[in-house]
This record gives structure tokens, sequence and C-alpha cells, in this order.
């Protein structure tokens, strides 16, 4: 399905954008890597998948809030690998405040990082999916793209935007086979949710574990976090030819949170 095919997924060092590299790169599909860390760490990493799947694997260190080093990511990934295939949107950063408090800077960088950096990575790689009349955008939104929780201001707007942009591209690319969907998952138990874990604990004076039970998990009706392995299982979906007349959704995948 995905064999041979050139796959780049944003903010792919950790939790979900990690585990769908990693499904890409089990299925046959070259990965360019992207995303922060450690240097050492990184690198051990894009080896170890190079060598589990043998298939190429590098990696970039773009920043995705800067849109000329978005390019030349996309550049970069087509002169090693070979031109985009399947693009994967999921680099994203929180940042929790009440909106009369929300830093400016924070607002910019959220809205750059979780929004425009869809814009710039699909500007940069269409060209490409057309001139082979095959391609799949993949945008990693979330149940925040479809509802709105307080103190989530900017990440709220940015991944609404996800949605309007997805819609968008999904129509000027359909002609070409080119499919551009979002999924958007409820809470997945990587570093970025960890991080509120600890911060929400801190700020109500509970017990990890009841912050999970009743801050977290609250607004998911099954009360189960959503592995990052089923996204990307979804991702792969999208790439299969039973997907081929999907195109322009957002598909929750939240245990019932958008139902009510
Ligand atoms: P994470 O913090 O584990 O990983 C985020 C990745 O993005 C990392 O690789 C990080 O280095 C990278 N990154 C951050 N800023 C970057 C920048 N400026 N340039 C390049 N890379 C950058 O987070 P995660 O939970 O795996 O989230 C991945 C995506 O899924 C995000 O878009 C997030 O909004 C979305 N999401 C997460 C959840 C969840 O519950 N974890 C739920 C819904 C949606």
């Amino acid at each position: 399905m995905v064999q041979g095919k050139v796959a780049l997924v944003t903010g792919s060092t950790s939790g979900i954008g990690l585990a769908v590299a990693r499904q890409l790169a089990g299925s046959g599909a070259a990965v360019m890597l992207n995303g922060f860390g450690d240097a050492a760490e990184i690198e051990k990493l894009r080896a170890g998948l190079a060598q589990e799947f043998g298939v190429p694997v590098r990696y970039s260190g773009a920043d995705m809030s800067q849109p000329e080093e978005i390019v030349a990511m996309v550049e970069e990934t087509e002169r090693e690998l070979g031109a985009v295939d399947i693009l994967v949107n999921n680099a994203g950063i929180q940042f929790v405040s009440p909106v009369d408090e929300f830093p400016p800077a924070k607002w910019e960088q959220i809205l750059s990082i979780n929004l425009s950096s869809n814009f710039y990575t699909i500007r940069a790689a269409l060209p490409g999916m057309k001139s082979r009349g095959w391609g799949r955008i993949v945008n990693i939104a979330s149940a925040h793209g479809l509802v709105a929780s307080p103190f989530k201001s900017a990440y709220v707007a940015a991944k609404h935007g996800v949605l309007g942009l997805t819609k968008t591209v999904a129509l000027e690319a359909a002609e070409a086979a080119i499919t551009c969907n979002a999924i958007c998952p409820g809470y997945v138990k990587t570093p970025l949710v960890e991080g509120q874990i600890r911060d929400q604990a801190k700020a109500h004076g509970m017990s990890e574990d009841r912050v999970v039970r009743e801050v977290i998990l609250a607004s998911q009706p099954n009360k189960r976090f959503v592995e990052s392995q089923a996204i990307g299982d979804i991702v792969l979906f999208l790439c299969s030819p039973a997907a081929d007349s999907i195109t322009g959704i957002a598909l929750p995948v939240e245990g019932g949170w958008t139902a009510r």
C-alpha cells in the first residue's frame, strides 16, 4: 500500500508522530522524520527505524514555526528520498491560559506551529503530488478542532482552522487523485498530555490519577486514552485504496467525546 512511497511526518520525534512514522516505515515507506529533541537520541531513533524496517529514514530539524525552514525540509526530502507522496502534518504544541491573560507570543507560536505549518508543507509538497497524480495528506487536528474547552483559545482556534484548510485542499486536489483528511483524536497519552496532567495536578492540588479520571478523561465517554498506534493505523487506512474516495473529512477518534 505505502511500499516504496515517500512519507514526511512533522513532529515525529515523539508521541503520535513517532507512532505514525514507525507504522509507515514498518509498511515499507521511506520516511523523513522531523521534530525537536536530543540529537543523539534522534539519531538512534532514525538509525533504529531504518535498520528494523529496511527503509531509508532521514531527519530534518526544521522548525515548524519558520516558513523558510519548512520549504527547505520539503526540498531536502525530495533530494534525499524523492518527492513527498504522503504528508502527515502532526507537529503541535499546547498552552493553557484564560484568553484575557493569554500571552500574545504564545498565541502566535501556536497558530504558526499548529496551523500555518500545515499550509506551508502542503503548499510545498502539492506540486510534486499533482505531477505524479497521487498523494495523501493527513492533518492531525484534534477533538478540539470540533469542539472547544476553556483556556485553550489558541489551540482550539488553530485546530478549527486545520479543518477548514483540510476541506479547502481536498476540494482543490480531488481531481488529481490527492486526498486531504484530518484526524481528530481525543486524549492520547503522549509527552504533550503528560505535561498537562502534571500541570493540572499542581493547579488543582490533586493527585495525577485523580486528574486523569476527573479532569482529563471527563470529556471522553469511554474513559480510556486513545492509543497512538491507532492513529498510525488510521493514517495507513487513509493511504489505502479503500480510502481513495475519502477526502475532506474530519475523523473523530475520541471515544465519543464529540457525540455529546
Ligand atoms: P508530543 O509533544 O509528544 O510531540 C510533538 C512533536 O512535535 C514532537 O516531535 C516535537 O518535537 C514536535 N514539535 C514541537 N514543536 C515543533 C516545532 N516548532 N517544529 C518542529 N517540530 C515541533 O505531542 P503529541 O501528543 O504526540 O501531539 C502530536 C499532535 O497531535 C499535535 O498536533 C497535537 O495537537 C495532536 N493531538 C494530540 C492529542 C493528545 O492527546 N496527545 C490529542 C489530539 C491531538
